[in-house]
């Protein structure tokens, strides 16, 4: 059943321009047809009383526990040729709760005056886009893109640095999640494609940061996030 996110107030639920136009225009959805609503968490049966004007009307509320016990927020890197919104849309399928775009020393796309507001906002798109193909029942939140630096102010109860000059070989991931506590806070921030700078990991040991190793290859930018942030969905739901 295709599912939107929308706000709800007595018993009619108001979605965004860009929903009612997919499910108007793309789904061409049609009156008396059911479709799931999604709105502070909970979801719900609604009917689509009428198409023009759109009105949609909540039936009732339905079980659903889509969310992980825990909390990641993924701070990644911008990347060249759409692969920061590939992390987006995968992560978002995958449980992510938060990204923290950043800029670094070695991020290869720069940002001219104002394009940042576009890009977080094109972001936003896809991440909502996901978050209701994906039946998930909250948004991830987008942060603002912001350097290197300020990510590492990021408060989380583990904070994690992805650093492939850490020990290669070894595979402590496993441990590291798996000893978390339930509803915790994890911060994994994973670089650009051309890593991080010495400086960038001593500023982030600095900062308390623990490191953690992704396994023996060196993983794309892309790739080292979305493994992540499986491996801390897996290992979330009980996985051993
Ligand atoms: N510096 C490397 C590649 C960087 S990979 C080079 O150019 O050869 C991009 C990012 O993915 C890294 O900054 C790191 O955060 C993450 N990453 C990739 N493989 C990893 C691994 N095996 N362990 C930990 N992090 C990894």
């Amino acid at each position: 059943m295709e599912r939107y996110f929308a706000s709800v107030k007595e018993g009619v639920a108001s979605l965004s321009e860009e929903s009612a136009h997919h499910l108007r225009d793309v789904m061409r959805g049609r009156s008396g047809e059911t479709i799931e609503i999604v709105s502070e968490g909970k979801v719900y049966e609604a009917m689509i009383a009428s198409v023009k004007p759109l009105k949609i009307t909540i039936q009732k509320e339905i079980e659903t526990a889509s969310e992980l016990p825990r909390h990641l927020i993924l701070a990644f890197s911008l990347l060249k040729g759409g692969h920061d919104e590939l992390v987006l849309m995968k992560g978002t399928e995958l449980g992510v709760g938060a990204f923290a775009p950043f800029v670094s020393s070695r991020t290869i796309i720069r940002l001219e005056k104002g394009e940042g507001e576009k890009r977080r906002s094109r972001y936003e798109k896809i991440v909502i886009g996901a978050a209701e193909q994906s039946k998930r029942t909250m948004i991830p939140e987008v942060n603002p893109i912001r350097n290197y630096r300020d990510i590492l102010e990021i408060k989380a109860d583990h904070r994690y640095l992805a650093y492939e000059g850490k020990s290669l070989g070894s595979f402590e991931l496993r441990g590291m999640f798996s000893s978390l506590g339930k509803e915790e806070t994890v911060l994994a921030v994973v670089g650009p494609e051309g890593g991080f700078s010495g400086e960038e990991a001593d500023l982030a040991r600095a900062k308390g940061f623990e490191e953690i190793s992704l396994g023996k290859r060196i993983l794309r930018a892309e790739t080292a996030s979305l493994y992540l942030a499986s491996v801390f969905a897996f290992l979330s739901e009980g996985g051993k």
